[in-house]
């Protein structure tokens, strides 16, 4: 899943105002910007098999400390002292560790069973598998999608041409990148797909920047 996290952070902003989108966006993708880092690292390991799920060739081989549910939790809270820290109200960083867990989950939902628990061989790899259904996958997550937008749109007015231009960018980028990933050519190797999937990173001045150019409906 990609479109369908970043939903959940446009959601969550009317109920987080205190907190840029940036913060939101990092939280529902830091399991994501961990993991090419420790790809790159050599610490974890994904094998790329064209026709392994139908919506992407990646088989998640390795992903424990990434992906488990249990650092998951442990990088939630990470994230929550780390916004504490630079001045995010405390009821705003609850949000932030909550956000990242929503990742696992919905990933889970998604993914073939290779979501581990915890970070160890013993743990079960659970997964739903949506991703065996290009159609379902679509439907699912780009609803997700469309909705969590709109919920952000609903509570918000842009300030200057900054801000739509910034957003409807970013959704356009976002949602290219994932509606075509069925039928792009897989990557070559896994460290090339770690370092492509650095550029991961830029999400998260992209969104602060569109958001800093929108306020809440009702502010005069
Ligand atoms: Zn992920």
């Amino acid at each position: 899943m990609f479109v369908g996290h970043l939903a959940l952070a446009f959601a969550a902003k009317p109920r987080t105002e205190a907190m840029s989108l940036g913060w939101l966006v990092a939280a529902v993708t830091t399991l994501d910007l961990l993991w090419p880092a420790l790809l790159i690292a050599g610490v974890e390991h994904v094998s790329i098999h064209p026709g392994a799920t139908a919506f992407t060739p990646l088989v998640f081989t390795s992903y424990p400390w990434s992906h488990s549910l249990l650092t998951a939790i442990g990088w939630g809270l990470a994230l929550a002292a780390l916004a504490r820290a630079c001045g995010v109200p405390r009821s705003a960083c609850a949000w932030l560790a909550a956000l990242v867990v929503s990742h696992w989950i919905l990933a889970w939902i998604t993914h073939a069973p290779d979501m581990p628990l915890w970070p160890a061989a013993t743990s079960p790899r659970l997964g739903l598998g949506l991703w065996n259904s290009i159609p379902a996958t679509i439907v699912v997550e780009g609803l997700l999608w469309i909705a969590g937008v709109t919920v952000y749109l609903r509570h918000r007015r842009a300030t200057s041409w900054i801000g739509p231009v910034a957003l409807w960018s970013f959704v356009a980028v976002s949602t290219l990148l994932w509606i075509t990933g069925p039928w792009s050519p897989p990557p070559p190797t896994e460290r090339a797909l770690g370092w492509f999937a650095l550029i991961g990173w830029i999400v998260l001045p992209w969104a602060a920047l569109a958001d800093r150019h929108y306020v809440p409906k009702d502010a005069r």
